[in-house]
């Protein structure tokens, strides 16, 4: 009957119909909006952000906060009891949490299966209000409990804290809610929409999707547990133990905000545990996984030798480790150089994946850079993250101090490496590494191709006869490809740069450093093993995340069997 009226109508009637049915467009509720970056707060001495800052600081550092693991909105604890405790001061324990067993997770599983196929019939306009919601909440009442979970939990300072667990989770959430609109307003072409409509609808997936999140931002976890939500997939959220707290409280924001129980089931596991679950499920659909290249091949392999028994062909979208570059032209600015250098390297100690870990400098600009490296590294004050004045605090753990100072050790007695500033640590109260700086005489050495993920640089000087040679080398050296930055005034560098370096990292900087990439603005991600290069915070992310379908709907009936000519 809707169908006929339709026919005479031009469509109104049917609406009405395609209002129940959540991912059916057009979501005539889906109203068109704009969106513009999150605005990063400064916390100056007297300022109302830095007094509600240090009061959820002192409220957080209080206590030692209980977590459980969350299933369907069920709540579970096991035998397994774990900490998260402060990195800058190691034994105060700031959160309390179980790891989910084997039973647990398949548990998990099998709600998020049950759950899919119903939130994937909320209309996108409702599911894009509980997004604009959190949003606005963790721009408002909740950013300073975010922003305190992250810097005791994760050793970040206040302006790192803000630009991760507010600025960046925020707009993680409006931008690729942004997306979302915008590319429903594709619609194929229906040449006469009396005769045929062609239509396009974006489903989430057959079954789940593990999120397995990184501890170095807040705002990752968010969007990998979030963004596939968003677009209609129930998810199973495994936080790493080193960022529990801070991602607890996004979950629960998002409850607050109305995602029902059992589209994200928040469930903290032993990594093996969990990647040997999820991958034995046949209802694994993807993988959202921000990690290191080690634990990444680890589950691509497992779904490789599981993919007799899965329903679907698993997405695998994983966003890895760097060896990030700076490359000085002799034509470069040097307070530029030495700026940039000292923020990207040493910011948050080193532990962004963009931070830069190796550098390249022409011999005629060294010494003026080596002076202006040594002299702002002298100035910087590492400790308490709690302390306004600190520049950067400790190592996330026990495992990362001992495997950056291990390459500390390996440039000490190296004859080809020279420490020229840093180089010294303890682990008795925090896990602290004061940033390092070594030159090497080999632009091979392990120091200067490995991924450290710590406070320290390694730099190589080339002779300026040398420029193309050392270019091919920054290409060639390691197997990673994430970011990487040149220096130079010299035009006809910063093109050949272009073309050299046009494989070497997925997001490529000139003039400026390798980190700080805003939602949006530089959509992130890198090639080779540092990834599948899928730019979170660009408008292809949400694609990822979906299975199209199409639909072609007649409503002029086929009578005949025959084509014209035959009867000619
Ligand atoms: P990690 O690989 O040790 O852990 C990542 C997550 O995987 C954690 O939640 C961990 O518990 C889990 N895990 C560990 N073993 C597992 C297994 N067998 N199966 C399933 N899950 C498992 O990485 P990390 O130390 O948390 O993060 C640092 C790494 O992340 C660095 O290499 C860094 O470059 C990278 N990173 C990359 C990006 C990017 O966008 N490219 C962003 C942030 C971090």
């Amino acid at each position: 009957m809707l169908r006929l009226m339709r026919n005479a109508t031009g469509g109104s009637a049917v609406k009405s119909c395609v209002r129940c049915l959540g991912s059916v467009v057009p979501d005539p509720n889906l109203k068109d909006f704009d969106v513009v970056n999150e605005p990063i707060l400064t916390y100056r001495k007297n300022s109302e952000e830095r007094k509600a800052l240090q009061k959820a600081l002192k409220a957080t550092a209080s206590k030692c906060e209980e977590v459980p693991i969350v299933i369907g909105g069920k709540e579970y604890k096991t035998d397994q009891v774990m900490h998260q405790v402060m990195p800058h001061d190691h034994q105060h324990k700031l959160a309390k949490f179980y790891y989910a067993d084997k039973k647990l997770l398949e548990k998990a599983i099998k709600t998020a299966v049950e759950a899919q196929p119903k939130w994937d019939r909320v209309p996108f306009s409702e599911r894009l209000k509980m997004w604009e919601c959190a949003a606005d909440l963790m721009a408002g009442k909740y950013r300073q409990e975010l922003n305190s979970a992250t810097m005791l939990g994760q050793a970040k300072t206040a302006i790192q804290a803000e630009i991760d667990s507010a600025a960046e989770l925020i707009d993680f959430l409006r931008i690729h809610a942004y997306f979302l609109k915008e590319c429903v307003k594709y619609q194929p072409i229906s040449e006469d929409i009396k005769v045929t409509k062609n239509s396009m609808r974006y489903r989430g997936f057959d079954g789940f999707i593990a999120a397995v999140s990184p501890f170095n931002f807040t705002a990752i976890g968010g969007n990998l547990a979030y963004t596939p939500a968003m677009m209609g997939n129930a998810v199973l959220w495994k936080p790493s133990d080193t960022a529990l707290l801070s991602n607890w409280r996004i979950f629960n924001i998002m409850r607050e905000a109305g995602v029902p129980d059992g589209v994200v089931n928040f469930v903290p596991a032993d990594g093996p545990v969990f990647g040997d679950t999820i991958t034995a499920s046949p209802h694994l659909a993807a993988i959202n996984f921000t990690g290191s290249v080690p634990t990444f091949s680890r589950l691509w392999k497992q779904v490789g030798n599981n993919i007799e028994k899965y329903n679907n062909f698993p997405r695998l979208i994983g966003e890895c480790g760097g060896k990030n570059f700076h490359f000085v032209h002799s034509s470069a600015d040097v307070q530029s150089v030495v700026t940039s250098t000292i923020r990207s390297s040493f910011e948050y100690s080193g532990q962004k994946c963009s931070a830069c870990s190796r550098m390249y400098v022409p011999e005629s600009l060294w010494p003026k850079i080596k002076e202006g490296l040594i002299s702002e590294v002298q100035k910087l004050k590492i400790g308490d993250v709690q302390d306004m004045s600190t520049f950067t605090s400790a190592v996330i753990d026990d495992k990362a101090f001992k495997r950056i100072t291990g390459y500390i050790e390996h440039a000490k007695n190296s004859s080809n490496l020279e420490i020229i500033a840093g180089g010294t640590y303890s682990d008795s109260k925090g896990y602290f590494i004061n940033p390092t700086i070594v030159q090497s005489k080999d632009p091979l050495d392990r120091i200067m191709t490995e991924e450290i993920f710590g406070p320290l640089l390694t730099i190589y000087v080339y002779k300026e006869a040398d420029l193309s040679e050392t270019m091919k080398l920054v290409n060639s050296s390691t197997q990673f490809a994430l970011t990487g930055a040149v220096f130079g005034q010299d035009e006809e560098f910063i093109n050949c740069a272009m073309e050299e370096f046009k494989m070497a990292a997925g997001n490529f900087y000139i003039n400026d450093k390798s980190t700080g990439s805003v939602v949006g603005q530089q959509p992130f991600g890198g090639g080779r093993k540092s990834g599948t290069n899928d730019k979170a915070g660009g408008p292809h992310y949400i694609l990822r995340w979906t299975s199209p379908q199409s639909i072609k709907e007649t409503f002029v009936p086929l009578r005949d069997v025959n084509y014209p000519y035959m009867s000619e």
